[in-house]
């Protein structure tokens, strides 16, 4: 698993060197020869967006705050629903609020660019008590979890060409949200600058966790932090993952369909009770999986 995330990366960074080079070229264009449509505007931090493009195709690329953004079609609208190029990008839970530049890249056309804008949002802070060793680490504790964190940003690092997925995400567990995406959150009374980048579902242990899309696990362990835990590849860079669970059901390099049963709830891993952290990345922006379900539910 190891050996084909290196060639997916590897692939990636030759990809990127060749096709976003263009956007040096790009030039500042009048509304109506954009071409794009973002939606919605602006954009809170910590949130997903969709890109449309007018006259362009799958082969186009786009990029926003320094990462790629990926075409798709996709059959858009109730009524009457019409063939569009679709791409999805997020505003990183940290990036500073501000207006962005948003560029896209079509073979044998002009490169188009629009700004983006992108608000604070005030997530909060919350306050959690657990044993000190999970916070002071032991050399070993320290070590064990440097070697997890090279495997899940080799995982988080994938970006696959193909779009694995199609229709409106699920929710993985049902009950209810305790929507803590972006709280900083204060350890035994010291406040970590990382916001919790997912959301946490307070369901007993046990509960039946389903993946919200299809997808290919890539990844799947027991980490220091993160308990057992099971890393979703929905390709074009938009990764799904479970923390904290009793028991894995799936093994790496499965493909799983929206609503396959992946796992159960548990409280492995630096937790103080049971719950589902469920995690959204999208090309590396960490964005909340609540907000991000409504969006696919346009497509
Ligand atoms: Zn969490």
């Amino acid at each position: 698993m190891l050996k084909k995330l290196l060639v997916i990366t590897a692939l990636w960074a030759f990809f990127c060197g060749t096709g976003l080079g263009t956007f040096k070229n790009a030039a500042a264009q009048t509304p109506a020869q954009k071409g794009l449509k973002v939606l919605p505007q602006p954009l809170d931090r910590g949130n997903a967006a969709m890109v449309e493009l007018i006259q362009g195709n799958v082969d186009c690329q786009g990029s926003f705050d320094k990462r790629p953004i990926f075409f798709f079609q996709e059959k858009v609208g109730s009524k009457k629903p019409e063939d569009k190029i679709i791409g999805l990008f997020g505003a990183d839970v940290m990036i500073k609020p501000g207006a962005y530049p948003l560029t896209v890249s079509c073979p044998g056309q002009r490169d188009l660019i629009t700004q983006v804008t992108v608000r604070e949002k005030s997530y909060g802070v919350r306050t959690i008590k657990v044993p000190q060793r999970q916070v002071d680490l032991s050399k070993e504790d320290q070590e064990r979890a440097a070697r997890e964190k090279v495997l899940t940003d080799m995982a988080l690092a994938t970006r696959s060409p193909e779009r694995l997925w199609s229709g409106s995400f699920i929710d993985p567990v049902d009950g209810q949200v305790n929507s803590s995406f972006g709280r900083q959150t204060k350890i035994n009374g010291v406040l970590n600058p990382r916001p919790h980048a997912g959301a946490d579902y307070l369901v007993p242990e046990g509960t039946q966790v389903r993946a919200p899309a299809r997808g290919l696990v890539i990844l799947t362990g027991d980490h220091f932090f993160s308990g057992k835990a099971v890393y979703i590849d929905h390709g074009q860079g938009l990764i799904s993952m479970y923390f904290h669970l009793s028991e894995i059901l799936v093994n790496d390099g499965q493909t799983v369909e929206r609503g396959d049963i992946i796992a159960k709830v548990g409280r492995t891993g630096r937790v103080t009770g049971a719950h589902l952290h469920y995690g959204v990345y999208l090309n590396g922006a960490r964005i909340d999986p609540i907000p991000f379900k409504k969006l696919t539910g346009l497509l």
